[in-house]
């Protein structure tokens, strides 16, 4: 059906489609905060939000975010500690080191007025194509087409596409569909209203045809027993498992924490002492070995604190804590990674990985004589 594509979107009435979207967009929307404003600053950190995190969890990030960093200017003029200690649990701080480091930018080229170009918005950090569109077409109503992974399925099952949309030919042919059925003059509300119908109604399972606004337009409704095997998927690849030993490293009442490097994986985050174990070594043997390598200082493994398991998007990892005593030695990096030596009750203060932050609160359950929850 591929090659048809084009002559569906002929034959049908666009105006009549484009319409009854628009319609139930407007009954049936969510009522989210960043739908409530055309500023172009709160559509942006909403899109990049979004990008990797539904909506339910992003929420209260959103606002919490929004009541610490309500400009650009409290964004781009905040350090970089403060940013990612609000994201925070959310995952790929990728995404908020580019948010401040392209509000930086922001506050110093264009005196704190996001550009309404977008060009010049893609030309930021973190900003690809998607969320150029987005901004643009949401908060200066530009006539931008946004093609989000909830467009690509929407358009795939419409026009019963049968490529995968990975590759570029059949990427190409998603992007022109999504430029003709464009309501120009109103593709703000019209690229929300297609996401909105991605994420609510046409979801990758299960889709809610009957419910669909669009169903008259559906090829795949039409053609398909089941169009939830639209679009067609790649083969998932085996991901890699790591082992990951961490040393809770206490000196009186103090622990050692270490911070990431600032690019790369998890990058500006603190985390325990440790490394990936790779050889079929003692967990205790490797975490004294390291302590002594990487920072120069001699600890003694106490005992396991807890074990847990944690997914990354092209890893899978086991991290396994254990609880150390501070021999002696001053704690310094190999790589020049910034150490310190902060209260056990500060660790809050300090933005950690998910999986590190778990670590912690078993860590907490065990100083206050209970078990910890986390044993996997
Ligand atoms: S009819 Fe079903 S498959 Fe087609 S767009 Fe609507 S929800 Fe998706």
């Amino acid at each position: 059906m591929d090659e048809n594509a084009e002559n569906h979107l002929g034959a049908i009435q666009i105006d009549t489609f484009r319409r009854a979207l628009l319609d139930w967009y407007g009954e049936h929307q969510r009522d989210l905060p960043w739908r409530r404003t055309r500023d172009p600053y709160a559509v942006w950190v909403s899109e990049i939000m979004l990008q990797q995190t539904r909506v339910d969890q992003a929420l209260p990030y959103y606002e919490r975010f929004m009541d610490r960093f309500p400009t650009v200017e409290h964004l781009g003029k905040a350090p970089l500690e403060d940013v990612l200690k609000a994201w925070e649990g959310m995952g790929y701080y990728a995404r908020a080191r580019n948010l401040h480091r392209a509000a930086r930018r922001v506050v110093v080229e264009y005196g704190g007025r996001i550009p309404e170009d977008p060009a010049r918005i893609s030309d930021l950090a973190g900003i690809g194509p998607y969320t150029a569109a987005a901004i643009s077409s949401i908060a200066f109503g530009r006539d931008c087409p946004v093609v989000d992974g909830n467009v690509v399925r929407v358009l795939s099952r419409l026009f019963h596409l049968t490529g995968n949309p990975a590759t570029s030919a059949a990427r190409k042919k998603i992007d022109g569909l999504a430029g003709r059925l464009l309501a120009r003059g109103r593709a703000g509300d019209f690229n929300q209203a297609m996401m909105e119908l991605g994420a609510t109604i046409c979801t990758p399972r299960q889709p809610r045809c009957g419910a669909c606004p669009v169903n008259p337009f559906c090829e795949a409704r039409k053609t398909l027993p089941d169009p939830s095997v639209l679009p067609r998927k790649r083969p998932r690849a085996q991901r890699p498992h790591l082992h990951v030993a961490a040393a809770i490293v206490q000196r009186d009442d103090e622990v050692l924490i270490v911070r990431r490097p600032t690019d790369g994986l998890l990058g500006g985050l603190w985390e325990f002492p440790g490394g990936t174990v790779v050889k079929q070594v003692e967990r205790e043997t490797f975490l004294s070995e390291e302590m002594k390598n990487t920072l120069g200082i001699d600890v003694r493994v106490d005992h396991a604190v807890a074990t847990l398991r944690h997914a990354f998007t092209h890893f899978e990892m086991t991290l396994q804590g254990y609880s150390c005593s501070y021999v002696e030695g001053v704690a310094c990096h190999r790589d020049g990674n910034v150490c310190r030596w902060v209260p056990f009750e500060d660790l809050g203060r300090f933005a950690f990985p998910r999986a590190y932050r778990r670590l912690i609160e078993a860590a907490a359950r065990l100083r206050e004589g209970r078990q910890p929850d986390g044993f996997a």
